[in-house]
């Protein structure tokens, strides 16, 4: 059984990191989506008990998908769940640098897990939980780049703001 885990932020999670899922779900027979647990540099606007709810309900449809938080070096985590690979996705070029460095440290790290890159799916490009967030700021449309459980989250958070 190979098993592959999916670390992010997902802060929140968006079709665009779903896709990811559904791909690396028909690939692998479990796929472990790790929720960073972390209150350093990264500004987050979900604590990590919000991030993994609005990831397990957006993804109750996938029976080979568990979400867990982590902390630590994710090529710890892919050691304790047994995992022989990351899944990563890459949307354009100006994700290829970082993810190019982050792939080659953690290969140094740990030389018996290998990082896999799922390219973005053209409808989910240009998707990123950063703009979303800003664009439900301004009460903008958000529902075609989240899934439903997501956009109300969003919206409940900068009214309760206000
Ligand atoms: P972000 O980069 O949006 O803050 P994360 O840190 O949660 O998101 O990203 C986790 C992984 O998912 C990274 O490899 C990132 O490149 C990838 N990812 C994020 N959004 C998308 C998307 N729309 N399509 C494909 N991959 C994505």
């Amino acid at each position: 059984m190979v098993v592959a885990v999916y670390p992010g932020s997902f802060d929140p999670i968006t079709f665009g990191h779903i896709d990811i899922i559904t791909r690396a779900a028909a690939i692998f027979e479990k796929v472990y989506v790790a929720v960073v647990d972390t209150r350093s540099s990264k500004s987050l606007m979900f604590s990590t008990d919000e991030r993994i709810e609005l990831c397990k309900e957006a993804l109750l449809n996938h029976p080979n998908v568990d979400v867990i938080p982590y902390t630590g070096l994710t090529v710890d985590l892919a050691h304790r769940l047994e995992a022989k690979v990351m899944v990563r996705g890459l949307r354009m070029g100006s994700d290829f640098d970082y993810e190019f460095e982050l792939a080659l440290n953690n290969q140094k790290l740990a030389p018996d897990v290998d990082t896999m890159y799922l390219m973005a799916s053209l409808d989910h490009i240009y998707m990123k939980s950063s703009l979303i967030k800003e664009i439900a700021g301004f009460d903008g449309e958000i529902r075609h780049l989240v899934p439903n459980n997501v956009a109300v989250a969003l919206r409940d958070k900068y009214r309760s703001r206000v």
